[in-house]
């Protein structure tokens, strides 16, 4: 068969789109593997220290946590990409703005920036909603089965969840589209691997962050594994990658700061938490 508009064979552009399904996959899968993974393995490596900076010290997920946190990560990186695909066929319609070309760095760097930013609060806000008591159990009941993340946990979501995760970016370029700005590609694969290293550290388990983290003001606004954590323990800290919306409406874990703390000993006494973690153990 042919198509009248473009003379290609409908068999080709059905085998052309297929490829690219396939590529966008591997890339989605290939981040959540090498983040996931790889954070497994540096908790492994560095399994004293991981385990004197342990936020749950008297809680481990269990093996049936892991298995439904990487079975529904699956699902949601088939939902990515699905959407990742409608994306780059709104590009091709010219709907989407998004530049493959070359971009000086300072494009890069405001564009990186902005996305993050934005995405923030768009987490924000989907995250208070799906609280919600209408929307708690139909979206993200799921992702809160795990009370004791792992780095496996980053995409954990109802078909739902994902939906309004990844819907952001689509969303985010019709708007940028519109005001006349064509998003550096390289900006949106900055941003994408951000998110998912971010999200895995979120995730982790043992506090990742460098004591006295909350108590610069220069870092404070960066949120830390604790304050995720503390989310998935108690609640409060709706929040991903900065602290901000929290303490702008009230949400953040009134003990945030002591929990950190308490997690993110410093160098100096790291030795006499590990003796305590191994006495515990
Ligand atoms: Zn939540
Ligand atoms: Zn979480």
């Amino acid at each position: 068969m042919i198509d009248p508009a473009t003379g290609e064979t409908l068999v080709y552009i059905a085998e052309r789109v297929s490829q690219h399904f396939a590529n966008v996959l591997y890339f989605d899968l290939g981040r959540y593997l090498i983040a996931a993974g790889g954070m497994t393995i540096l908790l492994f490596v560095f399994g004293s220290w991981a385990k004197a900076r342990r936020i749950q010290r008297d809680r481990t997920a269990k093996r049936s946590d892991y298995i439904r946190e990487v079975a529904s990560s699956f699902r949601t990186i088939l939902v990515f990409a699905v959407v990742t695909l409608a994306t780059l066929v709104g590009r091709e319609f010219g709907v989407i703005k998004l530049s493959l070309q070359e971009a000086p760095l300072i494009t890069v760097a405001w564009h990186f920036a902005l996305i993050v930013v934005a995405h923030d609060a768009w987490f924000y806000w989907i995250h208070r909603a799906m609280h919600s008591k209408a929307l708690f159990r139909a979206t993200h009941l799921h992702h809160h089965k795990s009370r004791t993340p792992t780095p496996w946990t980053a995409y954990s979501f109802t078909t739902i969840e994902a939906v309004l995760e990844v819907a952001f970016v689509p969303l985010f370029l019709l708007v940028t589209s519109q005001l006349g700005i064509a998003y550096a590609g390289f900006a949106i694969f900055l941003y994408l691997w951000h998110q998912i290293i971010r999200n895995v550290m979120a995730h982790a388990g043992s506090e990742l962050f460098p004591a006295g983290w909350v108590d610069n003001p220069l870092t404070d606004w960066i949120a830390t594994t604790t304050h995720h954590d503390l989310h998935h323990s108690s609640g409060y800290n709706y929040g991903f990658y900065f602290t901000w919306w929290d303490r702008w409406m009230g949400t953040e874990h009134p003990r945030y700061k002591e929990e950190f703390r308490a997690n993110a000993k410093p160098l100096i006494s790291f030795g006499t938490r590990a003796a305590h973690a191994s006495e515990r153990a």
